[in-house]
C-alpha cells in the first residue's frame, strides 16, 4: 500500500472520532520515519478552543513526543485542506511535507482560498500535495452534515418547541402536519398549519382559509374542516406563533399585533392563496379581518364568527374588560376548563386537547399577551390597521359575506357582532346559534354546512 495512503487512513480514524462526539470531522497525523509521532482531531466544541483544530494538535502531539518545537523532516496528513491558521502553524513548525485529503473551498488556505504555501517569502520548507483519500473524507464530511440539513427548521434561541407527543392520541384532529419558518417576518420561528384537501389545479378550488384565536388553535376547526374538504375545497389553518404545535415566543413581548399580522400576510403570500373564504373568530378576526384590504384580489368571501375590529374608537365592550383582567389574575388558568364550561356537549378528551400546546408553564407567553394586545386606544398599535379594515368592509369589499354568532358568548356576542355587521357590505342576516358560546367553532358542522350552500366558486 501507497504509504500516504497508510497514514491517511489513521488520519481519517482520528476524523471518525471526532465526529462521533459531534466535533466536524477532522484528523491529522505527524509522521516521522516510518512512525506516527504526534495525532490530532478537531476539537473546538468540547475543548472550547477556537483554535483546537486537528493540525496544530497534532504539531502540539509531535512537538511533544520529538521534544523539539521544529518538527524536522515531518509529513502533516490531515484529512480536510488546513485553513490560514493551521497553514501558518504547519509552516513555522518547518514540517517538510504537508498532505491533505479533501480541498476545502470555503477556508482552504493551501490553494482554495488563499495559498499560504506558494509564497515564497512566507514559506521555505513545506512541499504540498492534496487530493489524498479526498472521497472518504468528503463523505465523512457529508454524513456528519446531513442530519442537520434535514432539520431545516432549528429552533430558535428566544423559542420553544412543543413536543410531539403532547399532541397524541388528541381526538378527531388526524391530518398531518405542515411546517414554514423561512417567512421573512418569521425569521426562523416555526408555525405549523393544515393544508388539506388542495388538487394540483388548486388555484381553481376555493380554498377556506380558517383563523383561530386566543387560546385555541387549529383544533378548533376540526368540525368544519371534513366537511369543507368533502365538498371539493382546499382548507388551510395555521397555527398562530405561540398557539398549538407552532413555535411559542418565551417572552410575552415578544408578541405584537403588527407581528402576527405580517406573519399571515407572507403566509398568505407564500402558499399563494387564491379565491379565498377567510373563516375568522376571536383574534382570527381582530387580525385576520385586516388582511384582504392588503390583497383583495385573493379573497373571494368572508365567514365572519365571534370576533370584532377593535378599532380603538369605541370602548371595549365590559365582557372583553372582564376576561382580561381575568387571564391577568388566573396567569396559569386551565384552558380545558374553560373549553369545558362553555361547551357541555364536549368529551374530556376534546377539552383536554386545549392544553396539549401548554403542557410546559414556559410554553404561556401567547395566553399572557393576547388579551392586553387588543388595540384599547386609537394610538394603540393596529388600532389605526383596524381603522382602515373598517373602512374597506364598509365601502370597497367586493365579495361574498357570512355571518355566524354564538349567541352564549358574554365577550364577543351579538351586540358586537351587529355593530360589525353594519360595517361589512352587502352582509346577510346573520345565523345565530342559540346553543353555542364564544368558541363557535365547537358548533361548527351546521355553520360549514350553510357555508359550502352560501359560498359559490362561480361568484368568487
Ligand atoms: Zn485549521
Amino acid at each position: 500500500m501507497n504509504q500516504d495512503v497508510q497514514w491517511m487512513q489513521a488520519a481519517l480514524e482520528l476524523a471518525k472520532q471526532a465526529g462521533e462526539v459531534g466535533e466536524v470531522p477532522v484528523g491529522a497525523v505527524v509522521v516521522k520515519d516510518g512512525k506516527i509521532v504526534g495525532r490530532g482531531k478537531n476539537s473546538p466544541v468540547s475543548g472550547n478552543d477556537p483554535t483546537a483544530h486537528a493540525e496544530l494538535l497534532a504539531l502540539r502531539d509531535a512537538a511533544q513526543t520529538l521534544g523539539n518545537y521544529r518538527l524536522e523532516n515531518c509529513t502533516l496528513y490531515v484529512s480536510l485542506e488546513p485553513c490560514t491558521m493551521c497553514s501558518g502553524a504547519i509552516v513555522n513548525s518547518r514540517i517538510a511535507r504537508l498532505v491533505y485529503g479533501a480541498s476545502e473551498p470555503r477556508t482552504g488556505a493551501a490553494g482554495s482560498v488563499v495559498d499560504i504555501f506558494s509564497n515564497a517569502s512566507l514559506n521555505h520548507h513545506t512541499s504540498v500535495e492534496g487530493g489524498i483519500l479526498a472521497e472518504e473524507s468528503r463523505q465523512l464530511l457529508q454524513a456528519f452534515f446531513k442530519p442537520k440539513r434535514v432539520n431545516q427548521n432549528p429552533l430558535r434561541e428566544d423559542a420553544l418547541r412543543p413536543m410531539d407527543e403532547w399532541f397524541e392520541g388528541i381526538p378527531n384532529y388526524p391530518w398531518p402536519a405542515n411546517y414554514i419558518a423561512n417567512l421573512p417576518s418569521l425569521n426562523g420561528v416555526r408555525l405549523h398549519y393544515l393544508d388539506e384537501g388542495s388538487t394540483p389545479d388548486n388555484a381553481k378550488q376555493i380554498t377556506y382559509l380558517c383563523l383561530h384565536g386566543n387560546p385555541a388553535w387549529s383544533y378548533l376547526y376540526r368540525k368544519m374542516i371534513p366537511i369543507f374538504t368533502a365538498h371539493g375545497h382546499r382548507v388551510v389553518a395555521p397555527d398562530l406563533i405561540g398557539f398549538g404545535k407552532s413555535d411559542k415566543f418565551k417572552k410575552a413581548q415578544q408578541h405584537s399585533f403588527e407581528f402576527h399580522r405580517q406573519v399571515l400576510l407572507d403566509f398568505i403570500e407564500r402558499l399563494d392563496l387564491q379565491r379565498v373564504v377567510l373563516v375568522v373568530q376571536d383574534w382570527g378576526g381582530i387580525l385576520g379581518l385586516t388582511l384582504p384590504m392588503a390583497m383583495p384580489h385573493r379573497f373571494g368571501g368572508v365567514l365572519v364568527m365571534n370576533t370584532t375590529l377593535a378599532t380603538g374608537t369605541q370602548a371595549l365592550s365590559d365582557g372583553f374588560l372582564s376576561w382580561r383582567a381575568w387571564c391577568q389574575a388566573n396567569p396559569d388558568f386551565d384552558v380545558a376548563k374553560l373549553f369545558a364550561r362553555g361547551n357541555k356537549h364536549m368529551s374530556a378528551e376534546e377539552t383536554q386537547a386545549y392544553n396539549s400546546p401548554f403542557k410546559d408553564r414556559g410554553h404561556r407567553a401567547a395566553l399572557h399577551a393576547f388579551p392586553p394586545m387588543v388595540p384599547e386606544y386609537e394610538n394603540s398599535e393596529g388600532a389605526d390597521i383596524s381603522r382602515q379594515a373598517l373602512q374597506f368592509w364598509r365601502e370597497r369589499w367586493q365579495g361574498q359575506s357570512m355571518m355566524a354568532i354564538g349567541l352564549q358568548d358574554p365577550v364577543l356576542g351579538q351586540a358586537v357582532m351587529n355593530d360589525l355587521r353594519q360595517n361589512i357590505r352587502n352582509c346577510p342576516p346573520p345565523m345565530l346559534l342559540p346553543h353555542a358560546g364564544h368558541f363557535v367553532q365547537e358548533h361548527g358542522q351546521t355553520i360549514a354546512e350553510a357555508a359550502v350552500q352560501h359560498f359559490k366558486l362561480s361568484s368568487l
